[in-house]
């Protein structure tokens, strides 16, 4: 069975600011043939790379990522913003339209040498996912993979990260 899961993206003009063409994947996850659908898919890419672990950023990186671990019996590390983890951290940060942003991971988030498959809902310039990969590597992680439900194509989020494996379920 093919699902066409652009059928399931709301796009929202002018959000969260105007000129903005937001995707909302909620139509998606709401969704449950398309939901487990599109994580088939990244489980399959997943287990392909030989992951033994999986790292998503807040909040969306969640929701595409710990269905890939539970399914494939590996562990989930979220990173996340400031103030959120309440023990020992490391902190990768990355440029914001205007200003900065930081992403967290735990110290013992990830042991030296692990294959780690990063995660979110989408790629869009790269800020993130390039801040959650660095978070990876500070602790010794190796990323052998990304993957996204949505890759804006025009933002070139490809070029942030082009030292690393890209899978994408759709392009906008
Ligand atoms: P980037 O850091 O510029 O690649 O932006 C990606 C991050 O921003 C992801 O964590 C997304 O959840 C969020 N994001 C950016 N644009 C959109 C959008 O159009 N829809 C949903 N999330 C978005």
């Amino acid at each position: 069975m093919t699902i066409d899961l652009k059928k399931y993206v709301a796009t929202v003009p002018d959000y969260p600011e105007p000129g903005v063409m937001f995707r909302d994947i909620s139509p998606l996850m709401s969704d449950g043939e398309a939901y487990r659908y599109a994580t088939d898919q990244l489980v399959d890419y997943a287990r392909s790379k030989n992951v033994d672990m999986v790292v998503g950023p807040e909040a969306r990186g969640f929701i595409v990522g710990c269905p890939v671990a539970y399914e494939l019996g590996i562990g989930f590390a979220p990173a996340r913003k400031e103030g959120k983890l309440p023990r020992e951290t490391v902190k990768a940060t990355y440029d914001l339209e205007y200003g900065q942003s930081a992403l967290y991971l735990h110290k013992d988030a990830i042991k030296p040498g692990q294959r780690v498959l990063v995660t979110d809902d989408l790629l869009a310039t790269g800020g993130t996912i390039g801040a959650t990969i660095d978070l990876v590597e500070d602790l010794g992680g190796i990323v052998v993979g990304t993957a996204f439900i949505i890759e804006l194509k025009d933002l070139h989020g490809r070029d942030k990260i082009k030292d690393y494996d890209i899978f994408s379920l759709m392009e906008f």
